[in-house]
């Protein structure tokens, strides 16, 4: 039976590098059906509303969705259409890879080639706990840290090792300080690596870890980590291989998982043809990942990386003077 897909076309770029994205897939002939449904300004000029129903039930019935970027609309009190997908899918595990390619402005061309897991519904940014005393003089944040939530994700960290031929997890926490909360991370962290004895298994600091990746990144193969300490390594992590043009993200739950572009919906160039597909691309290979079409995922980042090669069809961003339609064509041809 073939696969549907719930696609949000999404603005600004988004519909020019989701275009150049499913005619890659397209090329794969995996026999994906897509139910294209709205979100974000597109939803609110057609429907009068940012994320309507309908979109949610298609990403409810289908369970995997690939997102272009929303622009977020300033001054309204909806702040985040991805956070608010995020909460209502509970979409516990922030899949974040990143992988040297030639030719882009990184430091590390090749040698590196990992996945950060940022466990992404607890720790410090659940946005509940923050008070700001009654003299305005003292700020204070509570985190919570729970057995399940740190036991759920640590366990995505092994599968997706185990699922992708990886071979060894690195748990990333600051127990050393935060003895409650990192501390009990790292405490269910061990118990879950107890339970894959063929998945190698090491600790690190967060800070030393920081250190670690901009000196020796190769050491690295699946991080796994809290919130806080996650958004700012995987970011780290986008930097280290050429910037949020090449970084994808998944955001992962047990009923729903959305594959995006890490990077925004760039209204500086919409509609100029310019927009590097590539991001996107990269989370389409998560998503053949995730729906067990490994093989096909390989193929796609391998034609990615020929297609990085060719310095007159990659677009400008990558220094290259293509376009978004001749970057796809060049890949086509590669697949
Ligand atoms: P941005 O990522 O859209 O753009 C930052 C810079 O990077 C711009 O100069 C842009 O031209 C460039 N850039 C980004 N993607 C590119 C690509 N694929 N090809 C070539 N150049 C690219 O960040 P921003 O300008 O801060 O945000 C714009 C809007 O996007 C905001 O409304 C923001 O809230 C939203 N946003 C959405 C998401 C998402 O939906 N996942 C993520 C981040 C930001």
């Amino acid at each position: 039976m073939s696969k549907t897909i719930a696609v949000i076309r999404g603005d600004g770029i988004g519909p020019e590098i989701m275009e150049a994205t499913l005619r890659v897939l397209e090329t794969l002939q995996l026999g994906f059906q897509y139910d294209f449904v709205e979100a974000g300004l597109a939803a609110q000029e057609k429907f009068g509303e940012l994320l309507p129903q309908a979109t949610l039930d298609a990403i409810t019935k289908h369970r995997v969705a690939l997102k272009s970027p929303l622009t977020t609309p300033v001054g309204e009190g909806f702040s985040s259409i991805n956070v608010e997908l995020r909460k209502r899918f509970d979409l516990y595990a922030n899949v974040r890879p990143a992988i040297s390619f030639p030719n882009t402005r990184s430091r590390f061309p090749e040698g590196v080639d990992l996945v950060t897991v940022r466990e992404n519904t607890e720790g410090a940014y659940i946005g509940e706990g923050q008070q700001v005393s009654a003299d305005g003089e003292t700020a204070t944040l509570t985190q919570k840290v729970t057995r399940r939530g740190s036991e759920r994700i640590v366990r995505y960290a092994f599968d997706l090792a185990r699922r992708t031929g990886r071979k060894k997890v690195t748990v990333v926490h600051k127990a050393n300080i935060l003895k409650s909360t990192s501390g009990l991370f790292l405490k269910v962290a061990r118990e879950v690596a107890a339970q894959y004895p063929d998945i190698a298994c090491n600790e690190m600091i967060v800070d030393n870890t920081c250190m670690q990746l901009v000196m020796r990144p190769e050491q690295f193969d699946v991080i796994v980590t809290t919130n806080l300490f996650g958004d700012i390594i995987s970011d780290l992590c986008a930097g280290l291989v050429g910037g949020l043009g090449l970084a994808p993200g998944a955001n992962i739950g047990a009923d729903a998982a959305i594959f995006e572009a890490v990077h925004g919906s760039a209204p500086d160039i919409a509609g100029k043809g310019i927009a590097n597909p590539c991001a996107l691309l990269l989370g389409a290979a998560q998503m053949l990942d995730h729906l067990e079409f490994g093989d096909e995922a390989l193929r796609l980042r391998t034609a990615i990386r020929a297609t990085l090669t060719t310095r007159d069809r990659v677009t400008p961003d990558l220094g290259g003077n293509g376009t978004t339609d001749s970057f796809a064509d060049a890949l086509i041809e590669r697949l």
